[in-house]
């Protein structure tokens, strides 16, 4: 087999996809390209690059070259066709809507999300004249129920945060594509290492590349990637004659690669929630050893939530990898490696909220902070911070109590870990 052929395994392709040495420099590392434009070799060569008949670097806000070392690494990891970087994982997500819907239309959710992504589809949404209808993962009839004429997407996180329940990807991609519109899949617990949603026939994925990508919570950011497999010729927006760009036809002139033009030249361009390069930068770093984190992230997060399980003091443990969980056969089908390093229990008290403030504010190793996935482990209270515009209706909805602990297990010593929350726990 030619070197050519050769289809190289994730590791290599975390280490290589993307990239080769700069042939000036010879710098192995990823260079950072601190720059907001580039020079155009002419008029006519400028022309051609606004125009889309030649496809170049023109500004930071639309392409860079360090972004796209990341977007190109991370479109190869998931087996998708291509990517775009963005600001965040808001933003990501954002940008997917806002190129494929108009007013009018309609989303089917999983109501297994981020409160971040509730409140977005809820409220800013609503803006825009765009309705989300919720529903609940597992209930496959409930997701048919709620698709109307005006549907346009179906969405679901891998790994949904905080109950950790696990997306039936599958039977959920046929019945997107039965109704002719795409399965977008948030796949930031996950990552490409535990789960690709793209094989299992979703179209695009999100990631809030702020977690377990950069993985040291030192920036936030997002990408988007498409399978190229959704077939858009009929889909209005992709389809149709783009005002925004002098009724450039994406469908028509870029075929399996019109979203993602679309996104980078329209979306990310009007909206302007670029990557920094630098970010970009730190988001390679991160990817050069997803693998090997991830498998340390989920054999720690396996351990406690095995000792938490059997701890007198906890209540339950919601984690797919507990063979005792609801979603442990989609676990072990989707995420056969683990199942993330994410999840939730709750404290055996008369008085919940209290043992959880009690609990987190006696912790040493783990952070009391708003975010998941990094290198450290890290503690918070969901009811009161990330899910806390959600009214007791939605946060049932959403899966959480008012004593839930949420967990994100990083890399420390495991018996340093079993060690911090023990002692926490007897002070409850
Ligand atoms: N999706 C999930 C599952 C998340 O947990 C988060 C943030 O916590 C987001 C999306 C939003 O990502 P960001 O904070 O990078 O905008």
């Amino acid at each position: 087999m030619t070197q050519q052929k050769r289809k190289f395994g994730f590791e290599t392709r975390m280490l290589h996809a993307g990239h080769i040495p700069d042939p000036v420099t010879g710098a192995r590392a990823v260079p950072i390209y601190q720059t907001t434009s580039y020079v155009f070799e002419d008029t006519d060569k400028a022309a051609q690059l606004f125009e889309l008949k030649q496809y170049g670097n023109i500004y930071t806000r639309i392409n860079n070259p360090t972004n796209a070392v990341f977007e190109e690494r991370i479109a190869s990891l998931e087996n998708g066709t291509g990517a775009v970087a963005t600001a965040s994982g808001m933003a990501a997500q954002f940008a997917v809507f806002m190129t494929l819907l108009e007013p009018g239309d309609e989303i089917v959710s999983s109501s297994h999300l981020y409160g971040g992504t509730k409140t977005q589809f809820t409220h800013t949404f609503k803006k825009l004249g765009v309705k989300a209808h919720f529903v609940d993962p597992t209930d496959m009839q409930a997701w048919e129920r709620a698709i109307t004429p005006k549907t346009r997407a179906l969405y679901g996180e891998t790994i949904g945060n905080p109950r950790g329940s696990v997306l039936d990807i599958e039977p959920l991609a046929a019945l997107a594509h039965a109704h002719n519109v795409p399965l977008i899949v948030d796949s930031t617990f996950a990552t490409p290492y535990l789960c690709r949603p793209l094989d299992w026939g979703a179209d695009i994925v999100v990631h809030s590349a702020t977690k377990f990508i950069g993985g040291h919570g030192s920036s936030i950011a997002g990408v988007l990637i498409d399978s190229g497999r959704f077939d858009f010729s009929s889909f209005p927006t992709i389809a149709a004659p783009d005002p925004a760009y002098h009724d450039l036809k994406f469908y028509e002139t870029f075929g399996h690669y019109g979203f993602l033009m679309k996104a980078r030249t329209v979306t990310v361009r009007d909206t302007g929630a670029a990557l920094s390069p630098f970010n970009a930068f730190l988001l390679i770093q991160g990817l050069e050893t997803l693998s090997v984190r991830m498998e340390r992230h989920v054999q720690n997060a396996q351990a406690i939530a095995a000792f938490l399980a059997q701890h007198p003091k906890v209540a339950w443990v919601a984690y797919a990898g507990l063979p005792d969980n609801p979603y442990h056969a989609l676990a072990q089908k989707y995420t056969p490696k683990g199942p993330g390093a994410v999840f939730t229990f709750g404290i055996k008290s008369d008085n919940a909220r209290q043992a959880g403030k009690t609990f987190i504010e006696s912790l040493h190793l783990f952070s009391h902070l708003a975010n998941v996935g990094d290198a450290r482990s890290l503690v918070i209270h969901p009811a009161s911070t990330t899910h806390q515009q959600l009214s007791d209706a939605e946060l049932e909805e959403a899966g959480i109590d008012a004593g839930m602990i949420r967990l994100s297990i990083g890399l420390e010593t495991t018996e340093d870990l079993l060690w911090d929350l023990d002692q926490a726990l007897q002070l409850t």
